[in-house]
């Protein structure tokens, strides 16, 4: 069975050669784009289901075209992004970017991701739109967030997904590895306190969200 198609903007052939069997190998086909402005003309046919977008390119480079694409879809984006590119990854995903891979990287791990935006996009469209606990409401389809007092706010996509984990599991202890394979879909092995520090911005941004920090667990939102 056909996975669907993914769009590959990258100007190394290698880059597209390595990916090529792999994703063919899984059910998916590849299309393969040198430049950011080839890469949107083939999105604007509509089917593509996942866009690995590299952020070196001639021509716009991946963050416009990054933002071009958020301007009109809401397509997962994967960027590939090189080992000393740290602000890079930083500017992509303020662009909207939902995920990186650093280069090199083997194309296992570019299908694993890819597998994992595509399970999370399918959660965000069956699960419930809205959950309320303790007078906070999270809006799934709006993806912000109305305090008791009324005010909405609109948290990053990636806060949001965080915290919406969070509150449609209301009562339950989830711990940071789980938080992390939910919401950034792979194991960051050692990394958990990416966690922390996504939950104390929600802290500062949700003043007084009953979030409750499970000592040596993990965290908890409501009872
Ligand atoms: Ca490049």
């Amino acid at each position: 069975m056909s996975q669907g198609t993914i769009l590959l903007i990258e100007d190394d052939p290698d880059i597209a050669d390595l990916l090529d069997m792999t994703f063919a190998q899984e059910g998916f086909r590849l299309v393969h784009h040198s430049t950011g402005e080839q890469g949107l003309e083939r999105l604007s046919q509509r089917d593509i289901r996942v866009v690995l977008l590299d952020i070196g390119l001639p021509g716009i480079d991946g963050h416009e075209v990054c933002r071009r694409i958020r301007a009109s879809s809401d397509v997962p984006v994967i960027m590939l992004t090189a080992r000393d590119g740290e602000i890079d990854t930083v500017v992509g995903l303020e662009m909207g970017a939902d995920d990186y891979v650093t280069k090199p990287f083997s194309p296992r791990e570019v299908v694993a991701r890819v597998k994992a935006v595509l399970r999370r996009s399918e959660e965000r469209s069956t699960a419930p739109d809205t959950v309320e606990v303790e007078g906070w409401r999270f809006d799934s389809g709006r993806r912000d967030v109305t305090d008791p007092d009324g005010n909405v706010v609109r948290p990053t996509a990636r806060e949001f997904d965080l915290v919406w984990y969070l509150a449609s599991r209301r009562g339950l202890v989830l711990s940071r590895s789980q938080i992390l394979e939910a919401v950034w879909g792979y194991d960051y092995f050692g990394e958990t306190r990416t966690v922390d520090v996504h939950i104390r911005q929600l802290r500062k941004k949700l003043d007084g969200v009953p979030i409750e920090t499970v000592w040596g667990v993990g965290y908890r939102l409501g009872q």
